[in-house]
């Protein structure tokens, strides 16, 4: 029998029968995976703290016919935060979520993954704006997947003047004031919006979430990055909509 040892963080937990559960684990070693965690749900089974939601364990697993299944897990970090949290539940079931879509099964996928577990630290560990938190994790997300849009400078002319800047989502990056004229649709940036969009793209990933922005430049963010998001992965991703609700 063939078994794999790998680190992983647990994105979707299925009760079934009695005491088992399905997972299904972003592992560091082959992506998206699927395994069965047999006795998961006793309280005394050495799998019960490492297969909760989210959690990012080192598991060893058995490779069956059909699907792995879980041999044991050490847990590395559980993020109970989140799960003690209604909107920082949220905002991690919607990252979950775009997770879940772009995340290939048996396709290691390393930046991402670090990204991943950067967004679930920042969630759990710190008091960083869950808002921010999105939407650095889905504009950064999108630049690891080649979708990276140009916010260097103007995309026609190479102006650097960030007090002048729309985002273009047809040509994918900022055009200035001069030469607005190729896409009347783009919409209009702050410059605090535009320079934090320039960061989110650009910086070390180890710094990508250290910045902070006014409650306005995050709307700004909000729209650019949800349009983003539909253009590019072709979906829309609402579960934050509810959080909307609650405030109303
Ligand atoms: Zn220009």
């Amino acid at each position: 029998m063939s078994y794999i040892k790998t680190k992983g963080v647990i994105l979707k937990e299925i009760n079934v029968g009695e005491a088992d559960k399905i997972v299904t684990i972003f592992s560091k070693n082959k992506g998206k995976i699927s395994g069965s965690a047999k006795g998961a749900r006793r309280p005394k089974s050495s799998l019960v703290a490492g297969t909760q939601l989210f959690c990012y364990s080192e598991f060893v697993l058995f490779k069956g016919k059909d699907m792995y299944s879980l041999n044991s897990c050490d847990v590395i970090e559980p993020f109970y935060e989140i799960r003690n949290d209604l909107v920082k539940l949220t905002y991690a079931a919607h990252i979950n979520e775009i997770i879940t879509d772009i995340v290939q099964e048996e396709q290691p996928s390393a930046r991402v993954l670090q990204l991943f577990l950067n967004s679930l630290y920042m969630l759990s560990k710190t008091e960083k704006a869950p808002e921010q938190i999105a939407r650095v994790f889905e504009i950064r997300l999108l630049s690891i997947l080649g979708y990276a849009p140009s916010v260097r400078g103007c995309i026609k002319c190479g102006s650097e003047d960030f007090t002048d800047f729309s985002f273009s989502f047809r040509k994918c990056g900022f055009l200035c004031k001069q030469c607005i004229e190729d896409d009347r649709y783009a919409l209009s940036l702050s410059e605090g919006a535009a320079r934090a969009i320039h960061y989110i793209v650009h910086s070390n990933i180890k710094s990508v979430f250290n910045f902070d922005v006014s409650n306005k430049v995050l709307r700004e963010l909000e729209k650019v990055s949800k349009r983003y998001l539909k253009d590019r992965l072709d979906r829309e991703y609402n579960k934050l909509e509810f959080l909307k609700t609650l405030n109303s």
